[in-house]
């Protein structure tokens, strides 16, 4: 079953489905291991990559994600500044203590192999673990699929039925655009008060409220650091940090009073959360890492210059942008790897401009148009970062679908008539054009930007 807050993960950089979804997947291979009295068995552990994480692996941390998962860390909870370290102290020492209990030998160039040319047939992001005993016999061996978001299915799980149709015990069952705003019709409900009530067959009140400003949280806290944090991110390409210095000139005036400089400022709050992002720091996946600064982004400009902001707006804000993003996971997909960007920032503008439309007193018809609007004009992104990192044209992409998404809330507030195109013939063009989307767009840096610019 899934909620409008299973949209959103805490988590560390760079990559939702190439860094968090990993890592939960070592996580699940470790605890199985552990439920089937094998862990200390354990003597050589294999890990294979395949497909886009293979490829833009390094870049997007897959490998270190993979080792700390091994080692029990959570992505939820990691500390930053071990991430790293950790995978260091591997390499030097060539030893792996898995779920932080069990020693074991771990020769990186030989343990950790990356099928580069190789495509496990259920997913483009699949995984297998390896568990050898001490006489070499195979102990145990499982795949696991991170199918965007952070989101990870087992070998078993992605031969299920579609996520939607396991939807059953939430007092409103929905699975595209029009069933969603049937609903709210039907019981005069906004979308927030919808999600809220389905949130409510399994947390409290405070439960729901309590998690919704972690997020909220934890979005502001990723901004604030974003556009204090100079300096230069990690990974080679030696790409500055922008954010502070814009935000710095943004600032200088008259940004309490004059729209455009304010529209700035979001696109320099989201640029500078995905510069934490790619600097492996703390952000929340907003639907995907690569994507995580364009909700914060326009959350904070909702924050700092509309009027009459509450806890309950903001909380009304997360929940709707959650609940449109369910409708993507449902009718289509969020992974680059299955549909290129159009699935991660095309996604997070939908998402924004449908939260911001909705607690700017939009309707539920004109939240569907804010969301129908932002994908429609997202149609075909590709996915094509350089040198595999989540830095060009990501940062910049985040910070112009922020701009985007405020421009297309306040339009569609202007026009109360639906509009001809609807959000779920939108999300279907989507998935058609992901599916033929030739592999070099979709998270494999092999076509694109990627070919084009200079890694250095
Ligand atoms: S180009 Fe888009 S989909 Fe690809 S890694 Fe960057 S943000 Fe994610």
């Amino acid at each position: 079953m899934l909620n409008a807050l299973d949209m959103f993960s805490i988590g560390i950089g760079p990559s939702s489905s190439h860094t968090i979804g990993p890592m939960k997947a070592a996580l699940l291979f470790i605890d199985r291991l552990k439920s089937n009295n094998l862990l200390d068995k354990v003597f050589r552990l294999e890990v294979h990559l395949f497909g886009s994480l293979a490829l833009t692996g390094e870049g997007h941390g897959t490998v270190f994600a993979v080792l700390n998962g091994l080692c029990g860390e959570d992505p939820k909870t990691v500390n930053p500044d071990k991430f790293m370290l950790l995978v260091e102290q591997i390499k030097t020492t060539g030893k792996i203590n898995l779920a932080g209990i069990h020693h074991i030998g771990f020769n990186y160039d030989s343990d950790m192999l990356l099928h580069k040319k190789e495509f496990l047939p259920q997913h483009a992001n699949g995984i297998r673990f390896i568990a050898l005993g001490k006489d070499q016999h195979e102990l145990m061996c499982r795949e696991y699929f991170s199918v965007g978001g952070g989101f990870v299915l087992d070998q078993e799980q992605i031969k299920e039925a579609k996520l939607a149709d396991n939807n059953t015990s939430v007092p409103y069952v929905f699975s595209t655009a029009d069933e969603l705003m049937a609903l709210c019709l039907r019981d005069n409900l906004t979308i927030a008060a919808l999600a809220f009530k389905n949130h409510l067959a399994i947390q409290t009140e405070e439960q729901i409220r309590h998690d919704a400003m972690d997020i909220v949280n934890v979005m502001h806290e990723s901004v604030l650091r974003g556009i204090s944090t100079p300096g230069t991110l990690p990974g080679g390409l030696n790409v500055r940090r922008r954010a502070p210095g814009l935000y710095e000139k943004i600032n200088e005036s008259n940004l309490q009073t004059d729209s455009g400089l304010q529209r700035l400022a979001a696109m320099a709050y989201a640029i500078g959360v995905n510069e934490e992002n790619a600097a492996f720091s703390k952000i929340v996946t907003a639907p995907t890492n690569g994507a995580a600064g364009t909700i914060p982004g326009v959350l904070e400009y909702y924050r700092n210059f509309c009027e009459d902001v509450t806890d309950a707006k903001l909380i009304d804000f997360i929940l709707t942008a959650g609940t449109i993003g369910l409708l993507y996971k449902f009718g289509a997909s969020i992974s680059a790897a299955e549909v290129g960007c159009q699935g991660e920032i095309g996604v997070a503008c939908s998402m924004a401009a449908g939260a911001l439309t909705a607690v700017l007193g939009g309707s539920v018809s004109q939240v569907e148009k804010a969301a129908e609007i932002a994908m429609e004009h997202s149609l075909g992104m590709t996915c094509d970062p350089i040198g595999g990192l989540v830095q060009i044209p990501c940062i910049e992409r985040n910070g112009v679908a922020a701009s985007r998404a405020i421009d297309i809330a306040k339009l569609v507030l202007l026009e109360p008539e639906p509009g001809r195109v609807s959000l779920d013939s939108v999300i279907k063009t989507m998935m058609q054009t992901g599916r033929d989307m030739q592999m070099q767009y979709k998270e494999t840096s092999l076509g694109g930007l990627a070919v084009n610019v200079a890694n250095c």
